[in-house]
């Protein structure tokens, strides 16, 4: 039997309205509401991480009304967001603008493509308005790319402000950024090498420094940035307000969140509509002693060449795994018992194609990049609905499309329905003939 005998069964009947406000689990784990006079309230939003901004607009006008002078942005400011083509603010910018127009320090936990970057240079600039032109604001961010996109916001939404912007990174025009830097800029967009060069050469002076962004915190990490980013924050008085955005909340994020900031509020644009937009799921009905054989009937598939499993438990994992290896599919187990060095092989081989199938525990897999993944598999089904939405927003990442599918045993039905009722949408069922119990 292949997949091409898979009959699709028409969906059920809609479901209710979805939960909302759910608790930053990242954050809570991180210890940073730990002492009570610190508590950090939570923002969160179910909507934005990959929508087209057309969407989230429309999705946070729904949910809030008011655009962007709503907001207490300046004339000047609103001038050139309208300039922009800019209506609505997305998620992201709604519960971000605000906060840090009160001087909040902000855990950002959103992607490329939510409009995070102006939900930090549009406050930036309105709390830099007519102030004296010193080095008041600092964004780090890994790349020179970034840091050209960065400094192009700055430049957009604030070119009725009057503001200094440069950019500083490697390979390019040292004696120019040496010439902007001690001329006295405004703001300054960096990468954490480049900048540690002009520190040493004292071309550049942070005594008045106000407000610090760590941008794609998790990138610059992974690119070996955290001595540069100790160092230059070494550099700032502590009386700085500092915002934090990060794709992703590994522990090394974590840590860096503890360490520079200062109760901060927790802002984070959920994966929910990725789910909705570009995924198509399904759920198998499967009796529980046949979900291996199902899943190497499906492995049967040459679209499914990036596969992503996940179990409920660490020896759910290595069960999934030897028969396959038996099969001859090459795959991999992620898990709590394997060592961080074989963790990290084990998603190198999935990354670069050797492995096809990478088995993981929920916890194992949280924070890591796992792009350009074909298919998500629930060989369990999720204990909880929103883990259900963080695991497919595994795939179909970047407008891609992908498949997410769950296999569902009996004790398992009831759950499924708590998920459907959460993402507001029915799972349709896929019965694949001699395998379905009959639901
Ligand atoms: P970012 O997530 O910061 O990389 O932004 C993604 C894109 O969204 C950029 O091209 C922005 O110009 C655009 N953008 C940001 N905010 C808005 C908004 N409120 N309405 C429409 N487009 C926006």
């Amino acid at each position: 039997m292949t997949t091409d005998k898979l009959k699709k069964k028409a969906p059920v009947r809609r479901a209710a309205a979805p939960g909302k406000g759910r608790a930053v689990k990242g954050a809570a784990k991180a210890g940073l509401h730990a002492a009570p006079e610190a508590a950090v309230p939570v923002a969160t939003t179910d909507e934005g991480d990959g929508l087209s901004l057309a969407q989230a607009e429309a999705v946070a006008s729904a949910a809030d009304g008011g655009g962007f002078a709503e907001l207490g942005l300046h004339e000047t400011v609103l001038h050139a967001i309208a300039d922009a083509g800019y209506t609505l603010p997305t998620p992201i910018q709604r519960q971000a603008i605000p906060l840090a127009l009160n001087g909040r320090d902000i855990m950002g936990l959103a992607q490329t493509g939510t409009g995070k970057t102006a939900g930090f240079s549009i406050p930036i600039i309105e709390r830099l308005l007519g102030g004296p032109h010193r080095t008041r604001a600092l964004i780090l961010t890994p790349t020179r790319e970034l840091c050209q996109q960065v400094e192009e916001s700055f430049r957009k939404y604030g070119k009725y402000a009057g503001l200094e912007v440069v950019s500083v990174y490697g390979g390019v025009g040292y004696d120019i950024q040496v010439t902007a830097l001690r001329g006295g800029v405004d703001v300054v967009v960096a990468t954490p090498g480049r900048l540690i060069d002009h520190l040493e050469k004292q071309n550049v002076n942070f005594d008045e420094l106000e407000i610090l962004v760590l941008d794609e915190a998790d990138r610059m990490l992974d690119m070996g940035f955290a001595p540069q980013i100790q160092r230059i924050v070494a550099a700032i008085h502590a009386y700085r307000q500092t915002l934090l955005f990060s794709a992703t909340m590994p522990p090394e994020v974590e840590a860096l969140a503890r360490k520079y900031l200062r109760k901060p509020v927790v802002v984070q644009v959920g994966r929910r509509s990725s789910a909705a937009t570009t995924v198509k799921h399904y759920v198998y009905p499967v009796p529980k002693q046949r979900k291996a054989e199902l899943l190497a009937e499906l492995l049967k598939s040459k679209e499914m060449d990036s596969v992503l499993v996940f179990t409920r438990t660490k020896h759910g994992a290595d069960r999934v795994v030897r028969p396959l290896e038996l099969e001859g599919i090459n795959a991999d187990a992620l898990h709590a018992d394997k060592t961080q060095g074989q963790r990290e092989s084990a998603l190198l081989r999935f990354k670069e194609g050797k492995t096809r199938v990478l088995v993981a525990t929920d916890i194992a897999q949280r924070g890591l990049d796992i792009s350009g993944i074909s298919h998500v598999i629930n060989y369990d089904v999720p204990q909880q609905a929103e883990d259900y939405v963080h695991r497919i927003g595994r795939t179909g990442r970047a407008a891609q499309t992908g498949d997410a599918y769950t296999f569902m045993c009996a004790d398992e039905i009831a759950m499924v329905k708590t998920i459907e009722r959460t993402i507001n949408q029915e799972i349709p069922r896929i019965s694949v003939t001699g395998y379905d119990f009959g639901t």
